[in-house]
Parts: C-alpha cells; structure tokens; sequence
C-alpha cells in the first residue's frame, strides 16, 4: 500500500499523543526550541545512541569513548574561534518584528550562504538588488527588512556567586558542540591508554546554541544532543580516512533502516578557513519540505589542536616512536545530531496502511531501536489466573527486553496502540494457554500475521527475532 504523506502535523501530534516528545514546560505556556522526552522518546533516543556507539567504539579497535564536562574553561571557546565568531548573520522584518536567518533567506535564490559572514550576505543581497530582485519576510512576505547582522549563537551562564561586576569576567558558556571536550582530553588518552595514530575518540552529549530560528519540532533547538567522533591521524591518512568514514556513516544509516532514496551527500562549497573537505549527509525530511543536514563528516587540518596548543601553552604534539617526528595531528570528524536523527528514524518508521476500511498508524522501526520490543497481554482484564500467567511471562521477558504490560481495553485496541509505538510483537495469554496447550499467540507488527509459540520456547523464539 502507498505511504501516505507525512507532515509535520501528524508527527508531532503521534509524538505527544503516545509519549514520545513533549515541548518543555507545557504547563507554562511551552518554552521555545526546547523539547523533555517521553517514555517512549527516551527509549528510542537512547538506543540509536546505543547503536551509535556500538559501530563507532565497541566495534573498533581504533576509537576509545569520553565524557566530557558541558562546562570547560572559558578561554576555550576564545581559542576554538566561538567567542569572537560563531554567529549566524540575521535579517529582522521591521513591519512584523519576524527574526531570520540571512543564508536560509538566499537559498530561496539558489545561493549557498552557508558559513557567509554578515557583509558577505548584505553583498550578495545588493547584487540580487541590481538585477531586480529582493528578500521577503518570511511571515508578511513584506521588503521591509534589515541588513543582515551577526548574531552570536553561544549561550551564555555563569557559576560561582558573581557580584554584578564580576558577572561579565566570570561568564562561561555551555558549549555549543562536544568535540571541544575531545580535543581538551587527547593528551590525557594519549598518556593514559594505549592509542596510537590514526585514532579516533568519540562522545555523546548536549549542546547548546542560541538558535535564531527554531521552528521545525525537534530539528533545530536550542538544547540537544550530539554524537561526535574526532579521528586523529597524519595528514598523507587523511583523504583515505575520510572516504572510509563516509562509507561507514552512510551504511551505518541503511543499516538501520533508512532507504538509500532518503539520503543524499551534500558537498559544502564554502568551507570554514581550516577546513580543506566537508560534506554532510542529508535525510529526506518530507515533513520539512525535502532533504536537510542530519550529519556532518568534515576535514578538520591541524587547526583546533594547534590553537588550543598556542592559547594553553601545553605541548600537543605528538611523538611519532619509529620515525621520531613530532608533529600536531590532524583531525577528521563525524558530527551528527541525535535529535536531528530521531526525527529521521521516527519519520522514516512511520507508516499509514488502510485496513478493513480504516487507517492502521504503524512505526516501523528496525527491532532494534523499537523502543518497546515485546508487549504481554491477558486476553481479558478481569480474569485473575489470565493475569497472573501474563504477569510472570511479562516478569522473564523483561530481563532482556524492553516490555511493556497492557490489560486496558479490547485486543484490537491495543494492538493498534503497540503498533503506533512501533512494538515489533504483541504476546496474549488466552483461555487456551490456561486449559490447552500452555502456548501464546505472537503477532508481528509487520506482517499482523498471528502465531501459537509454547510458553518454555518463548526465550529462544525471541532470542532468534532478536539475534542475541
Ligand atoms: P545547521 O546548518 O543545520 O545549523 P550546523 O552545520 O551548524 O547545522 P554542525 O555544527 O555541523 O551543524 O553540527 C553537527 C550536527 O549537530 C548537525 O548535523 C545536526 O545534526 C546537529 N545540530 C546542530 N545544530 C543543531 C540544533 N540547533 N538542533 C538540533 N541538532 C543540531
């Protein structure tokens, strides 16, 4: 059956009807660009994470894992170029007071802004002037604009007890990407485990950014979560490290259950000073208007290890033993976005099927990262001895997976509810199991084919469905 069209509106709407994601402080009135995860968003946030780390530490002989503090020291963020440059340049709307980012506002003519500076965007604004052309607000659709302005997108904080004087000395930031904390740790790791080059380190954690737009559900926010790999190497490594890497995202992405048709790589034309190749992949966001950044795999050069060299003083090169050189490595990254790549899943996952005349909503996500993998049901609520055997089979199933228990409305009502949440069997305990054949019915989200497995086989039937 064809896939219906998905948009925002259904996304969001499943997200907060079945426990996925909720806008933070819903009971206040809802705070912008920040999202709390549900029962449901949890788990499946935190197995692609799991997944994540699977394919890029516990697989790997070459990559070790780190966490890192959200908070370093100030002069960082001075050092990485964030202080004085991580802005996206902004146009205000003067009629309708809309605030917008100037490089989304070029793409509207073709042109790529991404990474512009302020007065590289007002130049390209006054050439498309010349020929007649000019930028509309993206609310009132007004030329009432103006210029393009650097905004910083570093949120700032402060700790300890600063009087008002020392307020401004004393801030420090919530950092706005995880690799900082990397780059601070490679010579702890260097000394203290056995690496050596190439090597990558990677780590999950927040981010902050004081985004300027954030209006696109869980894509662009204010607080999220990355997942980052910074591959140290020499330099001669670099462009075969870096197409092997992009090899293994992409098929990690097919791996898990996106098709090839809703991913494409975009080749970055303006690159940041250091940067000698980026690209990222992007997903098909139908539900967005078409395909946008999930990841990033970018050449880094030797630029963040050598700056944080000249502004700490501390020694970070790195000894080669058998030829004896010293050298700064250079770095290679992976950055994706782990709430970016939850929307992609959920999206992909969801699916609509007319059956018997109506709409089947089903989530179907690889086994792997369903959040709930097996429910247990009693036929009927108000049958003790049901119950009771659906509880114990409940009870041995959860050592191992995540289960759920539903005894709440008719059968079919909670099939459907499972499928919505993209469980991948549903169990029921019946009259049969008690008086027959000590057996259950196993239904497969997919196939809604039904199945009669004997109680003692149930640990090996889902072992071999899960593959553990
Ligand atoms: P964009 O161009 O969309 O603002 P970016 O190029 O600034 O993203 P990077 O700095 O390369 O993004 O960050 C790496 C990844 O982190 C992105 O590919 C994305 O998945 C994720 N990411 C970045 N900013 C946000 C945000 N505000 N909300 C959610 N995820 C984000």
């Amino acid at each position: 059956m064809a896939k219906q069209k998905i948009t925002i509106e259904k996304i969001t709407s499943l997200c907060k009807r079945r426990g996925f994601v909720f806008l933070s402080s819903e009971i206040y009135g809802g705070f912008a660009a920040v999202y709390d995860y549900g029962p449901y968003g949890i788990e499946l946030k935190n197995n692609l994470a799991r997944e994540w780390w699977k394919h890029m530490v516990q697989m790997r002989a070459d990559v070790v894992g780190l966490d890192s503090g959200i908070f370093m020291h100030p002069i960082v963020w001075k050092a990485s170029g964030h202080v004085d440059g991580f802005d996206d340049p902004r146009i205000d709307c003067k009629d309708c007071k809309t605030r917008m980012r100037a490089d989304h506002m070029l793409e509207a003519f073709g042109i790529d802004a991404d990474k512009m500076s302020a007065n590289e965007i007002n130049a390209e604004i006054k050439k498309l002037k010349e020929k007649g052309k000019k930028l509309k607000c993206t609310t009132c659709g007004k030329t009432n604009l103006t210029p393009a302005k650097n905004f910083s997108l570093m949120v700032k904080s402060n700790l300890g007890s600063p009087t008002d004087e020392l307020l401004e000395k004393n801030a420090v930031y919530l950092r706005p990407e995880t690799c900082g904390g990397i780059y601070l740790n490679y010579r702890n790791i260097l000394d203290s485990t056995r690496v050596k080059l190439p090597f990558g380190i990677a780590q999950i954690g927040k981010a902050f950014r004081n985004e300027i737009v954030a209006r696109q559900f869980i894509f662009r926010t204010r607080e999220f979560e990355q997942m980052e790999m910074q591959y140290f190497l020499r330099p001669n490594e670099m462009q075969e490290k870096y197409e092997e890497w992009k090899k293994m995202r992409w098929n990690w992405y097919l791996e898990y259950g996106i098709k090839e048709k809703n991913i494409k790589w975009h080749k970055h034309v303006k690159l940041a000073h250091y940067a000698a190749e980026a690209c990222d992949i992007e997903y098909n966001f139908e539900a967005l208007g078409g395909f946008k950044e999930m990841e990033g795999i970018h050449q880094r050069g030797d630029w963040d290890l050598s700056q944080h060299q000249k502004f700490s003083g501390a020694k970070l090169e790195y000894l080669d033993q058998k030829t004896g050189e010293k050298f700064i490595p250079h770095i290679m990254e992976t950055s994706a976005g782990l709430n970016r790549m939850f929307f992609a899943f959920l999206h992909e996952a969801y699916t609509e099927e007319e059956i018997d005349g109506s709409t089947r909503v089903v989530l179907k996500f690889d086994r792997r990262l369903a959040p709930v993998k097996i429910a247990v049901f009693p036929l009927l609520k108000n049958k003790p001895e049901l119950v009771k055997k659906a509880k114990g089979i409940f009870s041995g199933l959860a050592k191992k997976y995540m289960c759920e228990f539903d005894d709440n409305g008719n059968i079919g009502k909670r099939y459907r509810r499972q499928d919505e949440i993209g469980t991948p069997y549903c169990v029921t305990v019946d009259f049969d199991t008690i008086e027959k054949d000590n057996s259950v019915t196993v239904r497969d989200r997919d196939t809604m084919k039904q199945e009669r497995v004997k109680i003692e086989e149930l640990d090996d039937y889902f072992g071999e469905k899960f593959k553990i």
